[in-house]
């Protein structure tokens, strides 16, 4: 056992030159793993004491000088913990309970019996182990109390944080979903009551359109609200597969434009970039910096998509000029449900949810790249999509892949 491996110090004082010759030797004899140190002054013995943590002191009561007793009361001061054994002369008594009412651990009677004193002895050094392993628990315990306070906070503010995204994320959608649901509600009394006045056939092409519009802005709220979802749980897959990200973009874009009726303009086509992605979900990333580049910039203004390769990374941008973003407001909009406050949507939809962008940044990390954004105040914004290129390990060239950045594609869109 560790104890028995461990080598007490113990000090002896004594200004009788045979005594302080015996004493070691009895406990040589008799005692395992003790080290004993001797000297023949209280004043020599204090010195030693403030230096080292003896396991046990024995000292006697007579001496010239600094006698045993006030010896004693100045270890109490300096080492509180340490147990000292007075040693008294035959008949002593009361010097030997002046020493017990002193706090003395014990007193040994002369002439010295060797069985008692080693007892005796036996007992300080457990009784100062015993302390020593106590104190040593106490510290572990109240570093781990404090450990477990400092968890208890942190999941305390985790848990208020939680409860406030929830209390938002109800205020927020039950707002939005509530709108599109108006407008549906008063389509339907309008299309009932134009049907009445025998006005069908323009009720009804006018309140669909105006229907399909409520319907489609639901859906989208419904969408994102899942995509959230998904990725709180941890239940959202990635379908991935190599592909060429120039295609993806330019069947994508001339989509996006034909639909919104959108001049589109290509302006460099290079050679493809391989990415190993989930094309849905990418493709969902582009609308999304896309619409907000719409949203948050004025009609006629262009936006720019521009792919670029750069070492073993490929670089989707979005530019728009439009009215940007302050610099403290940039590392939240990334956040569920932050919207910038006091920035208005510049053209088409009003703003959503504001989980566009979060769930745009974790399908990004999820594949492994991450979204960068540059934005001042009336200059505009530019999203930066950062993905691992797709290295085919069967046909690759080391030489092949150029730390230098190099723009593979570049489309215009005027809206
Ligand atoms: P939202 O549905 O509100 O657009 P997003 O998560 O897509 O939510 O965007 C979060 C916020 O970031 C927006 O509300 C807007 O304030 C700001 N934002 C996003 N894109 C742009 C942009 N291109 N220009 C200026 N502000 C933007």
């Amino acid at each position: 056992m560790d104890e028995e491996r461990y080598n007490s110090p113990i000090l002896i004082v004594d200004d009788d030159a045979a005594l302080l010759q015996a004493l070691p030797q009895v406990v040589d004899l008799r005692m395992k793993n003790v080290h004993v140190e001797t000297c023949d002054s209280a004043n020599h013995a204090l010195e030693l004491i403030k230096e080292n943590d003896y396991d046990a002191i024995v000292s006697d009561v007579k001496m010239p000088g600094m006698d045993g007793i006030e010896l004693l009361s100045h270890v109490h001061e300096i080492r509180p913990d340490t147990p000292v054994l007075l040693i008294t002369g035959h008949g002593d008594h009361g010097l030997a309970i002046q020493a017990i009412r002193g706090g003395a651990y014990d007193y040994i009677l002369k002439p010295i019996d060797r069985d008692t004193f080693v007892a005796a002895l036996q007992r300080a050094i457990q009784t100062r182990q015993l302390s020593r392993k106590v104190v040593e628990q106490q510290l572990a315990l109240s570093l781990h109390a404090k450990s477990l306070g400092r968890l208890v906070e942190k999941r305390t503010h985790e848990l208020v944080v939680a409860n406030a995204t929830k209390d938002k994320f109800l205020t927020i959608v039950s707002h939005e979903l509530r709108s599109p649901l108006t407008n549906l509600k008063g389509m339907t009394q309008l299309m009932r009551r134009q049907l009445e006045k025998g006005d069908a056939v323009n009720a009804v092409h006018q309140g669909l359109v105006d229907m399909e519009r409520s319907i489609s802005r639901t859906e989208v709220l419904v969408q994102d609200l899942l995509d959230t979802s998904l990725m709180e749980t941890n239940l959202f897959e990635l379908n991935r597969h190599p592909c060429d990200l120039v295609e993806l973009c330019r069947n994508l874009l001339s989509d996006y434009t034909r639909r919104s009726i959108l001049q589109l303009n290509c302006e460099l086509l290079g050679d493809p970039i391989e990415v190993d992605i989930d094309r849905e979900r990418i493709s969902q990333v582009v609308i999304n910096l896309l619409s907000n580049a719409r949203k948050y910039s004025t009609r006629g203004t262009p936006i720019t998509i521009t792919l670029q390769q750069s070492g073993y990374e490929v670089i989707l941008s979005v530019r728009d000029v439009g009215v940007g973003i302050p610099q403290e407001e940039l590392p939240h909009i990334f956040e569920q449900f932050y919207r910038v406050p006091g920035i208005e949507v510049q053209t088409g939809n009003r703003s959503g949810l504001g989980l566009g962008l979060f769930i745009a940044r974790k399908i990004v990390e999820r594949h492994g790249g991450h979204i960068e954004v540059q934005s001042a105040p009336g200059q505009g914004s530019n999203f930066s999509v950062i993905l691992p290129r797709y290295i085919d390990p069967t046909r690759t060239n080391e030489t092949e892949i150029q730390p230098i950045t190099h723009t593979q594609a570049v489309w215009t869109i005027t809206h």
